[in-house]
């Protein structure tokens, strides 16, 4: 962990906290996160009780409404910005507060062992899309932008940009909610839908990956994850991006939200500069300053993504319109992991969201009852996740007001016995 210039090697998923209060209200800020979290239905976020109430609310003005210090103010901002790509004045609490929830809470999304940020495809994670195209073979069209879909017929048609033209029986789509608005419809989309998808953009995120000679952070038993706080550092959190084997020593880091629109308009060497920079104050070491090779991907301006790692909902978007989100229309259904229930926002999540679509049309075919459509993805029997579980002293310690209050109620009882004393020996 580095704020502003001073960095502390921890192991878990939070950095450690010495101050005993800050540390009751980092305590508190999780606690509460889970606790608003578990009210919220996985599949109906807009049914919580308080739904109307917290969909008001950015994240930011929740984080001031439980935080009390600034240690745990500035890292719950972060926080944020590491798990959404966006800033927290940006977000509805209440979407993010089910994002939390939907991923296991505070600590399986942002822990790097047992956890959202933990385990790597031997040979990467895009094989999944090539392993898929190898099964269907030419069936699958690549670079084949589809810009209209009329359903006023018998069957669909499906027009691309190159002026190709399909037609089936149904259509899934899986394409981030707000790139619909590329695409012109016959009937027209229902205006809700068109309500919800123009609501929805996508994250900002730059993607570095810095490669090296050797892993030298290693050497000093770090494992590569940086989690930085500062205004002025270009990236915000890092990942040891070396292969599995050991091979292709590398950092990968996240140029994230507000940073990612302030640097996309530098050189890209400047940009490398910056982070290399950047790594050598943090680990110490000045090794950071000679990689061998540099990538990065700005996925803003990717205009089929629009932006990643996900969509997020701006305050009163889910309550009005998120209902809508996995309604099909007419012969089209939609999947893409914004529609997830567990894991959106992560390829899981695009998994169970594309199963779940693929067994609602076959539904449609009088294939599968619509009792399976929604099937659970089964635990992974490999890495099954382990339980996160919490200490007595995590559950039952107060907050900083609960602690003030406690400290108020006790100086009164006091106050009072010594008045009650006073007041028996004058009489
Ligand atoms: C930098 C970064 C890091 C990430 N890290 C992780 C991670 O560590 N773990 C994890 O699980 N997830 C991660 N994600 C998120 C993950 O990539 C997404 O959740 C996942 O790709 C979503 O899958 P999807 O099928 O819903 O959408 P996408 O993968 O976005 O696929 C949508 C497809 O639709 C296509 N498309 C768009 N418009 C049209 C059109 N008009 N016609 C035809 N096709 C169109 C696009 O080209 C694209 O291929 C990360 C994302 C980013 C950007």
């Amino acid at each position: 962990m580095n704020v502003k210039g001073k960095s502390v090697a921890f192991r878990g998923p939070f950095p450690p906290v010495w101050n005993p209060i800050a540390y009751l209200d980092y305590n508190n800020l999780w606690r509460t996160i889970d606790n608003m979290g578990k009210e919220i239905p996985f599949e109906a976020p807009w049914q919580a009780p308080h739904a109307e109430e917290w969909d008001k609310l950015t994240m930011k003005e929740l984080i001031e409404k439980i935080c009390w210090t600034k240690t745990a103010r500035s890292f719950a901002l972060l926080f944020v910005n590491i798990n959404v790509t966006s800033e927290a004045h940006e977000v509805s609490a209440l979407w993010f507060l089910w994002y939390v929830k939907q991923c296991g809470g505070t600590t399986r999304i942002f822990s790097v062992s047992n956890g959202g940020q933990e385990r790597k495809f031997v040979g990467g994670s895009g094989q999944v899309s090539e392993k898929i195209k190898e099964l269907l073979g030419e069936r699958v069209k690549l670079d084949k932008p589809v810009c209209y879909i009329d359903q006023s017929g018998d069957s669909v048609i499906v027009d691309t940009i190159s002026h190709e033209r399909y037609e089936c029986r149904y259509v899934i789509s899986a394409i981030p909610p707000i790139l619909t608005c590329k695409i012109h419809f016959q009937p027209e989309l229902p205006s809700e839908r068109i309500q919800l998808v123009q609501r929805l953009p996508m994250g900002a995120v730059i993607k570095c990956v810095m490669y090296y000679k050797e892993a030298f952070w290693k050497k000093k038993n770090y494992c590569g994850c940086m989690l930085i706080e500062d205004d002025d550092a270009p990236i915000s959190i890092t990942l040891d991006d070396g292969k599995p084997d050991g091979s292709v020593p590398a950092i990968m880091g996240f140029i994230l939200a507000r940073k990612a629109h302030q640097l996309a308009n530098i050189s890209k060497e400047l940009r490398k500069r910056k982070i290399c920079e950047l790594y050598a104050r943090v680990l110490g070491s000045q090794e950071a300053l000679q990689p061998v090779h540099y990538e990065e991907k700005n996925w803003c301006e990717d205009q089929y993504s629009g932006g990643c790692y996900t969509a997020y909902f701006p305050p009163g978007t889910m309550t009005q319109y998120g209902r809508v989100i996995r309604q099909p229309f007419e012969k089209i259904y939609f999947a893409g992991t914004e529609t997830a229930t567990y894991w959106s926002g992560y390829m899981e999540g695009a998994v169970e969201a594309g199963e779940r679509a693929a067994r609602e049309v076959l539904n449609a075919f009088g294939k599968v009852p619509k009792k399976d459509i929604w099937a659970p993805e089964p635990e992974s029997k490999d890495v099954p996740a382990m339980a996160i579980t919490t200490t007595f002293w995590e559950r039952n310690l107060p907050s900083v007001p609960g602690l003030l209050m406690a400290i108020g109620a006790t100086s009164s009882i006091i106050t009072l016995c010594i008045m009650i004393y006073k007041c028996k020996r004058i009489m």
